[in-house]
């Protein structure tokens, strides 16, 4: 059967390995898994969400409130944006999808860092869309004004903090670089992991409410799988003119985020408690990976995330690596499909840490 030329382009997302594979592939007990692959909260779901989605499990038979009109509300509060602003995907993922489908088409271009989430990419390349990358692995916006000036692209991502180097952007240079860019391009500002950056350095938290006060161009994105704990649940969000939400409001499918998931990222959104403790404890977990990167002289990228990037050098392939790693139980990213001998590893709790390091240092 043949398909759309646009498919033959595209390489399937690699998600990071599930537990239920390496319990499959190496016959290890589920309990001595340690999954250190997707960046989720080690920390777990906090029991107020647990509660709350309970209360509502014999909903299901029933569609969910397709306005969303509750979450959109508490989203709104909690980032003093209105509602109308907002909207809600079956993970930020979907909306990354939206703006692609809204914007990208085979005769205009798409640009984005050279390192960065995959997902953009391949929304990209199902629209049949030119991929501009700069060179640069961390953001650099001179970079990615003279490539704006040189093709024109019809949408731009900037992903801060980048996933999977972990670095941000600083806020004033953000909003200097968007001072310059003109309105008919739309300005993804992707901030999966804006809250560890929030608590780790001021200087580099951008607010929808700010972009969206300068900004008629610029959709923000956040999402409730990483540190809200909501993995599982699929939901993310866009913020931005009321222009661009009609726009990817077009391209919805009714009914995109299910009655549980809804109820989950409200009472997750409520628990700002949960969140604040599982980042400061990232944090400080994140320390022993830096003092584990000097003792072992790798290069490490500062991150503001919830994960670190470790570049190793040629005598550990990140491939080997990962894959001895795994034989163990622990599951990391190994970031050779972007071009980097380096491994991701999420930052976990105090013991799945040990583990990890017990067994690194015996490989590296
Ligand atoms: C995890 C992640 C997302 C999307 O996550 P969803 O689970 O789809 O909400 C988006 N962007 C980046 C950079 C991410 O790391």
């Amino acid at each position: 059967m043949h398909f759309n030329e646009t498919l033959k382009n595209i390489k399937t997302y690699e998600a990071g390995k599930p537990i239920e594979l390496v319990v499959r592939e190496f016959g290890i007990d589920p309990k001595n898994i340690v999954k250190l692959a997707s960046n989720e909260n080690p920390y777990g779901v906090s029991t107020k969400v647990q509660e709350a989605v309970a209360s509502r499990v014999h909903e299901m038979y029933m569609y969910p409130d397709d306005s969303m009109h509750e979450l959109k509300e508490r989203l709104g509060k909690h980032f003093d944006v209105d509602s109308k602003n907002i909207i809600i995907g079956s993970g930020s993922d979907q909306v990354i999808e939206f703006a692609i489908h809204a914007k990208a088409n085979k005769d205009n271009a798409i640009l984005i860092n050279s390192v960065t989430f995959a997902m953009y990419e391949i929304y990209a390349k199902q629209v049949g869309t030119k991929i501009i990358r700069t060179s640069s692995r961390e953001h650099n916006l001179d970079e990615f004004y003279e490539l704006y000036q040189k093709e024109h692209p019809a949408l731009i991502f900037l992903c801060t903090p980048n996933n999977p180097t972990g670095d941000a952007i600083d806020k004033s240079a953000l909003m200097h670089f968007l001072d310059k860019i003109d309105s008919d391009t739309l300005v993804v500002v992707d901030g999966a992991y804006m809250e560890y950056a929030a608590y780790k350095n001021a200087s580099k938290h951008v607010t929808p409410k700010e972009l969206l006060q300068k900004y008629d161009n610029v959709l923000y994105l956040g999402t409730f799988s990483k540190a809200y704990g909501l993995g599982g649940m699929r939901v993310g969000y866009g913020i931005a003119s009321r222009k661009i939400i009609q726009a990817l409001y077009k391209l919805r499918p009714p009914f995109n985020v299910t009655t549980l998931s809804l109820t989950a990222a409200q009472a997750a959104l409520e628990d700002q408690e949960f969140v604040q403790s599982s980042i400061e404890k990232n944090f400080q977990q994140m320390r022993r990976y830096e003092e584990f990167a000097a003792k072992k002289c790798i290069e490490i990228i500062p991150s503001y995330t919830n994960f670190v990037t470790f570049l190793l050098k040629n005598n550990n392939s990140s491939t080997d690596v990962s894959h001895n790693l795994l034989k163990k139980g622990i599951i990391v990213r190994d970031l050779s499909s972007y071009n980097l001998n380096a491994i991701r590893i999420t930052v976990g709790t105090p013991k799945q840490n040990d583990r990890l390091f017990e067994e690194l240092d015996k490989l590296i």
